[in-house]
C-alpha cells in the first residue's frame, strides 16, 4: 500500500498459530450504553494492576518519552499502570523494540508467554522527526492492544463491505503478506458467540485506517488518532477504577468573590458516563464569608444522572458568601465496597434549638466482615455571628454495621445546625487509604496562625504512582471578629504522601483547622 494514502498498519500479533482465536468475546455489560472496542477476555490483565514496561534498545530520548507519554493516556481510563523501568530490569512484562519491522503488539498478558529476551511491542517508524500525532496514533493503538484490544475491523460487529480483489492487491507482496495473511489481518473477524449487543465503532483508536478504494462503498475510514468516546467508556468497564472519579469545583471560576452571592451552583459532566447514577460525596474545602452575618452554608449534590450532576455551594437569609470550595468522590451506585450519606444535625434537633454536642448512630446499609474505615467530611454549617467559630466532625464506635459521627462545638459557639458527609469501605481494600490530622494535634489554638498543615506520609509501599488525594475541612476554630476564610488543599502528591494546608488570608485569624482525606492509587 502506497504511503501516501495509508498511514503505517499495525499487525496485531497472537501467539499460537495462524488463526484467530476462538476466544474473543467482548465483557458484557449491563446497563444502558452500547459500547465498542473489542478486546480478547483471556487477556485481561487485573484490575489495578502495575504493568512493567521497559524499552529493550533503540529509540532516542524524545521518542522513548512520546511513548511512555501517550501509552499513559490510557491511564486516565483505565485502572492500570504502566510502569516503566530501566532498560535491563530483567522481569518487564511489556519490552519494546525499535528495531525491528513494522508497529505491533502481542495482546494483554500473551506477552507473559514471550522468552524474556525477545520484544513484545516493536515501533518500526518512530524517529525524531515523527510528528506528535503520529506518536499519539500508532502507541495509543499499540499499548491498546497490550491491554488486550483487537483491532477493531476484526470485531464481530464490523461489517466492512471489503473489496476483496482490492485488499490483495494493496497488501499482498512477495517480501510482505501472503494472501493468508491478508485473510487473517484483514478479513477474518473475532467470533461473536457470547457476545453482548455492542456496536462497531468506526472511530476506535483500533480501527484501522483504510481508503475508501479498499471498500466497495469507496468511503474509507476516518485516521484515529486518539481515544474515542466508547474506547475509554469500555476500557473503563474492563479496567474499572476503584472509585470511578472525583472532582473538585470553587464558585471563584464561575464568579468574582464580590459581590457575594447566596445560591451558586455548576453541572459537572462525568466522562465517561455511568452505567447508572452514581453516589457522589461531597465535603467542604473552602468558604469565605463575612462577619457580621450569622455564618449558613451547605455544599451538597442534586440531580444526579448517569452523565452529570449539579455541586451546590448555597448560603441563605443574610448570610454574605464571598466564595465556597468543594471536592466530592463519586461511586458507583453498585459498588457495595463503598457505603456512603451524610447526617444532618436537624434530625436530631430544629435549627432554632442549637446545640453543642450532636451524635448519632450511623448504621451501614450492608455490614461489613471487618470493621471498615470510615472518612467523615464537613459539608455545611450554620452557626451564630459574635462567638468564635468552631466545629468538628469525627466517627468513632466504627465497627461492622457502623458508627457513630460526631458534629461537636465548643466554649461559647452558637451551632444551630451542620452537616456532615461520609464514606466507609474495607480495610486493606487495595489502593485506597484514609485519614485526619487537624493543628490540634501539632500546636496551640493561640496564637492564630496564617499557614498550618502539614506532611502525612502514606504506609510504607502503599503506592508506587501518585495516587490521587481528596481531603476536605473537618475541623475549625475561627475569630468571629473577622471574615471567615479558610482554604484546604493538598498541592502537592507524591507516592510516598503528601502535604495538607489549611490557609487564611486578609485580617482572618486560624485558630485552628484539619482535614480528612482519602487517596485512590
Ligand atoms: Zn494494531
Amino acid at each position: 500500500m502506497a504511503d501516501n494514502d495509508a498511514p503505517h498498519l499495525c499487525i496485531e500479533k497472537t501467539t499460537g498459530n495462524k488463526t484467530l482465536p476462538l476466544s474473543n468475546l467482548r465483557p458484557s455489560r449491563s446497563g444502558s450504553g452500547p459500547p465498542s472496542l473489542a478486546v480478547l477476555h483471556s487477556t485481561f490483565w487485573n484490575p489495578g494492576t502495575s504493568i512493567r514496561v521497559k524499552f529493550m534498545s533503540g529509540g532516542t530520548p524524545r521518542v522513548r518519552q512520546r511513548v511512555q507519554y501517550y501509552a499513559q493516556q490510557w491511564e486516565q481510563y483505565a485502572n492500570i499502570d504502566f510502569r516503566f523501568v530501566a532498560d535491563d530490569d530483567p522481569d518487564a512484562d511489556i519490552r519494546i523494540s525499535f528495531e525491528k519491522d513494522g508497529s505491533w503488539s502481542y495482546l494483554g498478558t500473551e506477552c507473559w508467554t514471550i522468552p524474556k529476551d525477545e520484544a513484545t511491542m516493536n515501533y518500526g517508524w518512530f524517529d525524531d522527526n515523527t510528528s506528535e500525532q503520529e506518536f499519539s496514533r500508532t502507541t495509543i493503538h499499540e499499548f491498546g492492544h497490550a491491554l488486550g484490544c483487537v483491532h477493531e475491523h476484526q470485531s464481530p460487529k464490523a461489517l466492512i463491505d471489503w473489496d476483496r480483489e482490492a485488499v490483495y492487491a494493496a497488501f499482498v507482496s512477495p517480501d510482505g503478506w501472503s494472501r493468508e495473511d491478508v485473510d487473517r489481518n484483514i478479513f477474518n473477524r473475532y467470533t461473536a458467540a457470547e457476545v453482548e449487543e455492542s456496536l462497531f465503532d468506526i472511530n476506535s483508536i483500533m480501527m484501522y485506517f483504510f481508503p475508501g478504494r479498499l471498500v466497495k462503498s469507496r468511503v474509507g475510514s476516518p485516521v484515529n488518532y486518539v481515544l474515542s468516546v466508547t474506547d475509554k467508556a469500555m476500557i473503563t468497564t474492563i479496567y474499572p477504577f476503584q472509585t470511578h472519579n472525583s472532582g473538585a469545583w470553587s464558585t471563584l471560576s464561575d464568579r468574582l468573590w464580590y459581590p457575594p452571592v447566596a445560591l451558586n451552583a455548576r453541572q459537572i459532566d462525568f466522562d465517561p458516563p455511568y452505567p447508572s447514577p452514581p453516589r457522589v460525596v461531597v465535603g467542604l474545602t473552602s468558604v469565605d464569608m463575612y462577619y457580621g452575618t450569622n455564618l449558613r452554608v451547605k455544599a451538597y449534590a442534586d440531580n444526579i444522572a448517569e452523565s452529570k450532576f449539579r455541586v451546590h455551594i448555597d448560603s441563605w437569609a443574610n448570610t454574605e458568601l464571598y466564595s465556597g470550595d468543594a471536592t466530592w468522590v463519586e461511586a458507583e451506585d453498585a459498588d457495595a465496597d463503598y457505603q456512603t450519606g451524610t447526617f444532618d444535625t436537624q434530625g436530631l434537633h430544629p435549627w432554632n434549638q442549637p446545640q453543642q454536642k450532636n451524635s448519632a448512630r450511623i448504621k451501614f446499609k450492608n455490614g461489613y466482615q471487618d470493621t471498615p474505615n470510615v472518612v467523615v467530611w464537613l459539608s455545611g454549617f450554620d452557626m451564630a455571628k459574635g462567638h468564635n467559630w468552631r466545629i468538628a466532625v469525627s466517627a468513632d464506635g466504627i465497627d461492622k454495621d457502623g458508627f457513630t459521627i460526631h458534629l461537636d462545638s465548643w466554649a461559647d459557639t452558637v451551632l444551630y445546625a451542620a452537616q456532615a458527609s461520609w464514606i466507609a469501605y474495607a480495610k486493606g481494600k487495595d489502593g485506597v487509604a484514609s485519614g485526619a490530622d487537624d493543628t490540634r494535634n501539632y500546636r496551640p489554638w493561640y496564637p492564630a496562625q496564617e499557614k498550618n498543615g502539614r506532611k502525612v506520609d502514606f504506609k510504607a509501599g502503599m503506592y508506587n504512582r501518585v495516587p490521587k488525594v481528596f481531603a476536605a475541612l473537618n475541623y475549625f476554630d475561627f475569630d468571629s471578629a473577622r471574615n471567615m476564610r479558610i482554604k484546604v488543599s493538598t498541592p502537592q502528591v507524591t507516592a510516598d504522601g503528601f502535604t495538607w494546608h489549611g490557609d487564611t488570608w486578609g485580617d482572618s485569624l486560624c485558630y485552628g483547622v484539619g482535614v480528612s482525606w482519602i487517596a485512590f492509587g
